[in-house]
């Protein structure tokens, strides 16, 4: 079978020819049909961030495909079932964060295409306890953005704990981004998207934001004050000086910014004064539990969110992540494995 494979920090992948894992006691090995780009593969990849993966490795996170076979002791997929295999690979299912709703806090956590090989290959395995059913009606290709930008930022829309009187900030309209305003307003949120391209301004519209913000012409913070300020920022955004604009400038009191994206070494200063005299707060948002990834699916397999994305070649990886860096493409690339074979 074909990977995708990291061999070096900041390299181009390299596609080789590797022979199909065998699944271990409570794994499954799946057949894979697609499989999304998230910008953290990129920064995979680049080894961007304080904890890195170890190449090589094969990125990915949002593999979806059909169970090819069962290792020792499941029994609760079939062979040819449709599962997804999200960035929550494994936990161990026995800690406080376990056991109280936030699995995705787990300290033993195995990370999809990070800490073990992942969705960027014809075959992979996941720990099947932690695959998620596809439900009848959505297609692989609009799974697999799902299984990542989509219970990201769902959960993040969670987090900030939005109201349907509330206006929040969509800070970066890309494949997360796309999912969030959406989610938004499905909360019922008004909801202000920022980008800095047309393209993504254009869908932002399109997918329903009431306010559309062009931060290479506008000063957004101004704008979004007009509008009473945002009850939450959602930062999305690769980019460093966005999450302080969201921070200092768009917030109401009150307001929340939640952080999503991670700019390689990202800072931002917090001053102390206006924290406490606007009652501010900074939240971490790290992607969602089985149960938010399930409710995802489930809003999908409804008909209430719409997935954008364009199909690509595994072959085609290392120009597929130029495109997402110029921010080039349509909200997501998904990887069509059945197109390259
Ligand atoms: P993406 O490249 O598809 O989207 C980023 C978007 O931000 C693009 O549309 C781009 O045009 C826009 N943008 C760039 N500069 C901007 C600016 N100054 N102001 C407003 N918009 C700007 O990336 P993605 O796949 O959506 O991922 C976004 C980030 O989220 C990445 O850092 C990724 O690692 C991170 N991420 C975090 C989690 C988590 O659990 N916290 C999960 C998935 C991804
Ligand atoms: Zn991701
Ligand atoms: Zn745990």
């Amino acid at each position: 079978m074909k990977a995708a494979v990291v061999r070096a920090f900041g390299e181009p992948l390299v596609i080789e020819e590797r022979p199909d894992p065998e699944p271990g006691p409570g794994q499954v090995r799946i057949r894979v049909e697609a499989s999304g780009l998230c910008h953290t593969d990129i920064h995979a990849a680049r080894g961007d961030w304080p904890v890195k993966p170890n190449p090589p490795f094969v990125p990915g996170h949002e593999g979806v495909g059909l169970v090819e076979a069962l290792g020792d002791g499941v029994t609760h997929l079939a062979l040819g079932q449709r599962v997804a295999a999200p960035w929550l690979g494994k936990t161990c299912g026995r800690c406080e964060y376990c056991l109280s709703g936030w699995e995705t806090l787990c300290e033993q956590q195995i990370n999809t295409g990070y800490g073990c090989d992942g969705g960027y290959a014809e075959k992979m395995l996941a720990w099947a306890d932690f695959t998620q059913p596809v439900p009848q009606g959505i297609s692989a290709l609009e799974a697999a953005p799902l299984t990542c930008a989509g219970v990201t930022t769902y959960k993040a829309l969670k987090v900030a704990d939005v109201r349907p009187t509330q206006l929040v900030a969509i800070s970066g309209v890309g494949g997360l981004g796309h999912l969030a305003v959406q989610y938004a307003k499905i909360a019922g949120a008004q909801v202000a998207a920022i980008d800095v391209t047309d393209e993504k301004l254009e869908l932002a519209a399109e997918l329903g934001a009431d306010l559309v913000i062009d931060a290479r012409k506008h000063d957004v913070g101004e704008v979004l004050q007009r509008h009473g300020g945002a009850h939450a920022a959602i930062a999305l955004a690769v980019n460093e000086a966005a999450f302080s604009t969201a921070y200092a400038g768009l917030l109401r009191r009150g307001g929340k910014l939640v952080m999503v994206a991670m700019p390689a070494h990202g800072t931002i200063q917090v001053p102390i004064f206006g924290t406490v005299l606007n009652g501010t707060s900074v939240i971490g948002s790290i992607v969602g539990t089985r149960q938010d990834l399930a409710e995802v699916f489930q809003i999908h397999a409804a008909g209430r969110t719409r997935v954008i994305y364009e199909t690509r070649t595994l072959a085609s990886v290392n120009e597929s992540m130029d495109d997402v860096l110029r921010g080039d493409i349509k909200a997501r690339i998904v990887f069509d494995m059945a197109a390259g074979r």
